[in-house]
């Protein structure tokens, strides 16, 4: 069973401290869910986990089998397996779905294997197909110009086929819900939810509990002032969407007191 691990990680921006002692184990084919108030540092975790320049870790680790994906560039995270929804370029003018994907395909094929002389179009078509079906997309889609033109919702749902076709261990998904109409929203929760019965770990970061009707985490945590400071099942997420997050506060001010 593949694991990834975060473990007392400490993060900075610019020499201020953001997340400070994070710790969390996620396993292949379950849904976790993060949750808190503006400003705690989740997009932090989520830019960190990618490699993002700006984010400097100054303690802790993060393991994804134990191999340390600190050291790692982000293309080789991506290689072994990490997919973070908001890493892939913006608009790809004169470049179709179908060509990206399979191009992302035959690269991360030849990273593993020089000789490698690409899936065949033939099992590329019939692949891109079933996944489409899968995600209940129309055909057309795989021969639109990437991001052009896209709304927020097509974007997501490219993300998603994305995450279908390159077949990661784990996907960090930041918000995903912003911008996304409540249809939108369905499609690409079903997509999460369809992929993660199989091999997906899924880390869910967001601020609306909204997003979480629709996908269903089995773990929620509550992340607060760069920590997690609670976590539970689904229902936490419920008692948060009825009761906010100052109980939480108060909890957690009692508790440092
Ligand atoms: P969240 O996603 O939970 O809303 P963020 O991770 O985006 O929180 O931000 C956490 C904290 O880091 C905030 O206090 C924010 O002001 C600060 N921060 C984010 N980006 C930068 C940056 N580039 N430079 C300085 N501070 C930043
Ligand atoms: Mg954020």
């Amino acid at each position: 069973m593949s694991q990834l691990e975060i473990k007392d990680l400490h993060v900075s921006i610019e020499d201020k401290e953001i997340l400070k002692g994070l710790s969390l184990t996620v396993k292949q084919g379950e849904i976790h869910a993060i949750m808190g108030p503006n400003g705690t540092g989740k997009s932090t975790l989520a830019y960190t986990l990618m490699g993002h320049p700006n984010y400097t870790v100054t303690s802790g680790e993060v393991l994804l089998d134990g191999e340390n994906v600190l050291e790692m560039e982000p293309d080789e995270r991506s290689r072994h397996g990490l997919f973070l929804a908001f890493q892939y370029p913006v608009a790809i003018p004169g470049v179709t779905v179908a060509n990206f994907l399979r191009s992302a395909i035959n690269a991360r094929r030849r990273a593993e294997n020089p000789e490698d002389k690409g899936m065949p179009i033939p099992e590329f078509r019939k692949m891109l197909k079933e996944k489409m079906d899968m995600l209940r997309m129309d055909h057309n889609f795989a021969g639109r110009y990437l991001n052009d033109g896209f709304s927020g919702g097509e974007k997501k749902r490219a993300e998603i086929l994305q995450m279908a076709t390159l077949k990661p261990r784990f996907a960090i998904l930041d918000e995903t819900d912003s911008g996304l109409d409540i249809d939108a929203l369905r499609v690409v929760s079903e997509g999460v939810n369809a992929l993660a019965g199989t091999e997906l770990g899924v880390l869910v970061i967001t601020h609306y509990q909204r997003l979480l009707n629709y996908i269903k985490p089995q773990f929620v945590h509550v992340m607060m002032d760069g920590r997690i400071v609670e976590s539970g099942g689904p229902d936490l997420a419920l008692h948060l969407e009825e009761h906010g997050y100052d109980w939480l506060r108060e909890k957690t001010a009692e508790e440092a007191a």
